[in-house]
């Protein structure tokens, strides 16, 4: 069948990107965004491994790599500046710490949505009211007044995803706090960086400062331990008072950067927490990306999935032609094990910032070689199928898909 028609909700990043593999698939779609107009800000995100075959799938290889924020590696320092560790960028085939394509997560948003802006529906500032679906397909109340009729519809609404408590039930029941609340915004960069990221620890909070394409400015970020605190995602204003309150007194550069706290045109904090659901589907209704699989940005890999999900999941569906019993199951028989590991990435490295107690586990071992094997599951750890006979009407020229990348 063709010509199936799919609403996406959230245009972040698995939103847009799976807007790309639906249209080239043959579906009509449309996307919802919450917010007004594509939302800037956030910190870099990293493409690493099968990610970057993805990229390059998409045609978008060129306008990314154009787009990234070309940081050469990264430092720890004292109180005093003073470097503690270095990493460098070519560390691990460009795949490590500070990986070869980092671009700020409002840049790429920006990309995906102008890959796909002109052959597919973009509503923003409108939302799902309501939903339900019957065998053959799924009404939709907006919250602005219209109501549509969709075959199948996805969330990749976030972390705090609406659509995922309209169909699969509260919030609290899938997300997994791992203790940390994480924040950036951007300042302007009154202090010297030049192409390295630069971070500060102590005592289980960190401050850092990230260069970005614009050397004239910087994202600040900042971390602090936080067990299961509940933070208002949307109240922008109390998120800045909490953040002071719990960064306040940390050294190194923290008061000259926190200064800049009310004039920045950009701020993002949340809770650092992963979504962990049995499955991923009901019916007609799917979710991708951190609403589905939120691995947390302790994972480095949030994007990640969310790009090689939305391959996956636009082809699976199309493969098994727009059935969705059959679309989602398999999408979930690829991803879950990827998934998986890059969530225990996370957990390790969410536990290494915690500060010790007498009742603390001793932080995990990175030497090992149980680590390496797990680095590599959660970069190339899925097999990315070419799709070969499902259809493809957008292939960008001259990238025709000519292998599967496998682990
Ligand atoms: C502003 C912002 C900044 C971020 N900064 C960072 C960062 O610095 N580091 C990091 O690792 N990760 C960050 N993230 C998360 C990161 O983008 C994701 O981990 C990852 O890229 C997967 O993206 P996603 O599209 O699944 O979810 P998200 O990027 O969270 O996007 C969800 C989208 O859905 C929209 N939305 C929410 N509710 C609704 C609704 N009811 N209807 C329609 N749309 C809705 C949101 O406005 C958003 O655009 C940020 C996300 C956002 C939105």
């Amino acid at each position: 069948m063709s010509g199936t028609r799919v609403l996406v909700a959230g245009a972040s990043i698995a939103g847009p990107a799976l807007a790309h593999w639906l249209r080239r698939r043959g579906a009509e779609v449309t996307v919802v965004e919450r917010a007004p107009e594509l939302r800037p800000g956030g910190q870099a995100v990293d493409a690493r491994g099968v990610t970057k075959e993805v990229i390059r799938r998409m045609g978008l290889d060129a306008a990314v790599r154009a787009a990234c924020t070309q940081t050469i590696g990264a430092h720890t320092v004292d109180a005093d500046g003073n470097v503690l560790e270095t990493f460098r960028v070519d560390d691990d085939g460009g795949d490590g710490f500070i990986a070869e394509i980092e671009i700020l997560r409002g840049d790429l948003s920006q990309v995906l949505y102008d890959d796909t802006r002109d052959g597919v529906e973009y509503i923003f500032g409108d939302r799902i009211a309501e939903l339900t679906q019957d065998a053959d397909g799924v009404d939709v109340g907006f919250a602005g007044g219209d109501r549509r009729r969709f075959d199948l519809v996805i969330g990749a609404d976030g972390l705090h995803s609406a659509l995922r408590t309209m169909v699969f039930g509260p919030h609290e029941q899938f997300v997994r706090h791992l203790g940390h609340v994480l924040a950036f915004y951007s300042v302007p960069n009154e202090f010297g960086l030049d192409r390295w990221l630069i971070e500060y620890q102590e005592s289980g909070r960190s401050a850092g400062l990230r260069p970005i394409q614009d050397a004239t400015r910087a994202m600040a970020m900042f971390s602090f331990p936080a067990a299961d605190l509940d933070v208002d995602y949307r109240d922008v204003a109390a998120q800045k008072h909490l953040l002071r309150e719990r960064i306040g007194g940390l050294g190194w550069l923290t008061p000259g950067i926190l200064a800049h706290l009310d004039d920045t045109p950009d701020f993002y904090l949340d809770q650092v927490a992963q979504v962990v659901m049995d499955r991923w589907s009901s019916g007609r209704v799917g979710l991708l990306g951190d609403a589905a699989f939120s691995s947390s940005p302790m994972s480095g890999q949030g994007t990640g999935l969310a790009l090689v999900g939305a391959y996956l999941l636009a082809g699976e569906l199309a493969a098994a032609g727009w059935d969705p019993a059959a679309g989602f199951a398999a999408y979930e028989g690829r991803m879950r094990s990827f998934v998986e590991a890059n969530q225990e990435i996370a957990q390790l490295n969410a536990r290494s910032r915690d500060v010790p107690g007498p009742d603390t586990e001793p932080g995990p071992d990175f030497t090992g070689e149980w680590f390496a094997e797990l680095v590599e599951r959660a970069i190339n750890g899925v097999e990315l199928p070419d799709y070969a006979g499902v259809p493809d009407a957008g292939a960008p020229a001259g990238t025709p898909i000519a292998s599967s990348a496998r682990p």
